[in-house]
């Protein structure tokens, strides 16, 4: 070492020090109301028309501060690649490319949606991939008219496609594939919630086998194609993700058979989409937060945005709590409604108005 440089080292510790005093210090928390924060808006897309009004709506949609929506077609979409799935007076590739083009103007990331795994029937309404192949069906012949009791002693609610079957992945793909393309989307949410029926005893292939490891099966599988295969992000109801007696939340906003476990064995690159609808929950006996989940997805290093749906209180509240959360994993909210609605209704929605009022102030 040459004696110049030895004379320089007190100077450049000097400086080290001074530097470092100097250095802003990194937050203790995440500031909530410095975030880009999302509002989402959740739409039901059931035929042509409904699909027509929301292309009406986009614009007081985003006067309103909406800069996501999610539009669920499922089976309503006019698919060319598998033409027997589609349900009665599809949405047509032109009334989408009309929202595509909507949205894109006024600066709503649009996602489209896909109801994956469970979900295939509602009511006494089978949808079109269980009646066309019906062996893709997880409980075959069971369940006569969609009623019964369900392997866990509730009321049957949906039916649910085999995520074993080897003939499910090439169909479901496909259509994830086109509504890929036809929204021009960089993500697609699978939905994935409420899954009842899954490990089915008379399902040769899943029969005995844990519910944790199908459901997760099903989520990387979905992740596989949509992320790993297609480059896109992926969104998912979180329900079956959160242990339902330990989060107080019960077997609807969480499981009670078992799937929970799942968390930790999916890619944390997915968007968790939180949904709890209530101001209060009878299972939670010592709350420490009416929403606990929004922590336990963040602490496990997935984005979280909470969901909600009519009750304007319990939006509100779960939107205070959820920005609390010292996280900048916490990306927002996003709004749902489980109705299409007439013209001029998506912007006058209570709780769009009220989650609007508090994100916006939140952005600043
Ligand atoms: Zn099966």
């Amino acid at each position: 070492m040459s004696r110049c440089v030895r004379g320089a080292i007190p100077v450049l510790i000097a400086l080290v020090v001074l530097i470092a005093a100097c250095a802003p210090k990194p937050a203790a928390t995440v500031p909530a109301a410095k975030r880009p924060l999302v509002l989402g808006m959740h739409a039901l897309c059931e035929t042509d028309a409904d699909a027509r009004v929301l292309v009406g709506e986009i614009p007081a949609l985003a006067k309103r501060g909406v800069n996501l929506l999610i539009a669920e077609v499922d089976y309503w979409y006019d698919y060319a690649s598998h033409p027997e799935l589609r349900m009665e007076n599809p949405v047509k590739k032109e009334t989408v490319k009309a929202l595509v083009a909507a949205c894109r103007s006024h600066g709503i990331r649009l996602v489209p949606q896909f109801q994956s795994l469970g979900h295939q029937s509602w009511a006494e309404k089978t949808f079109p991939l269980l009646i066309k192949y019906p062996q893709l069906d997880e409980s075959p012949g069971k369940y006569a008219g969609n009623k019964g009791t369900d392997p866990w002693g509730t009321e049957f609610y949906c039916r649910s496609w085999c995520p074993l079957h080897p003939d499910i992945l090439p169909i479901v793909n496909d259509l994830y594939d086109e509504l890929l393309d036809v929204f021009e989307a960089d993500a697609l949410h699978i939905g994935m919630d409420e899954v009842f029926i899954i490990a089915d005893a008379d399902c040769p292939r899943c029969a005995g086998k844990p519910t944790v490891e199908l459901f997760a099966r099903a989520v990387n599988d979905a992740h596989d194609h949509i992320v790993g295969k297609r480059g896109k992000e992926m969104m998912m109801w979180a329900d079956r993700l959160l242990d339902g007696k330990a989060a107080g939340y019960g077997l609807w906003e969480a499981s009670m058979n078992g799937t929970d476990k799942a968390i930790d064995m999916i890619p944390k690159d997915i968007i968790m989409c939180d949904w709890h609808y209530e101001t209060k929950y009878p299972l939670q006996a010592t709350p420490r937060s009416t929403f606990p989940s929004v922590k336990i997805f963040t602490d496990k290093g997935f984005r979280v945005l909470p969901t909600s749906f009519r009750n304007v209180k319990a939006v509100k509240s779960f939107i205070d709590q959820s920005l609390a959360v010292p996280s900048d994993k916490v990306l927002g909210h996003l709004c749902t409604v489980w109705h299409p609605l007439a013209k001029g209704q998506y912007a006058k929605l209570p709780q769009l108005r009220a989650a609007s009022k508090k994100i916006k102030k939140a952005r600043g």
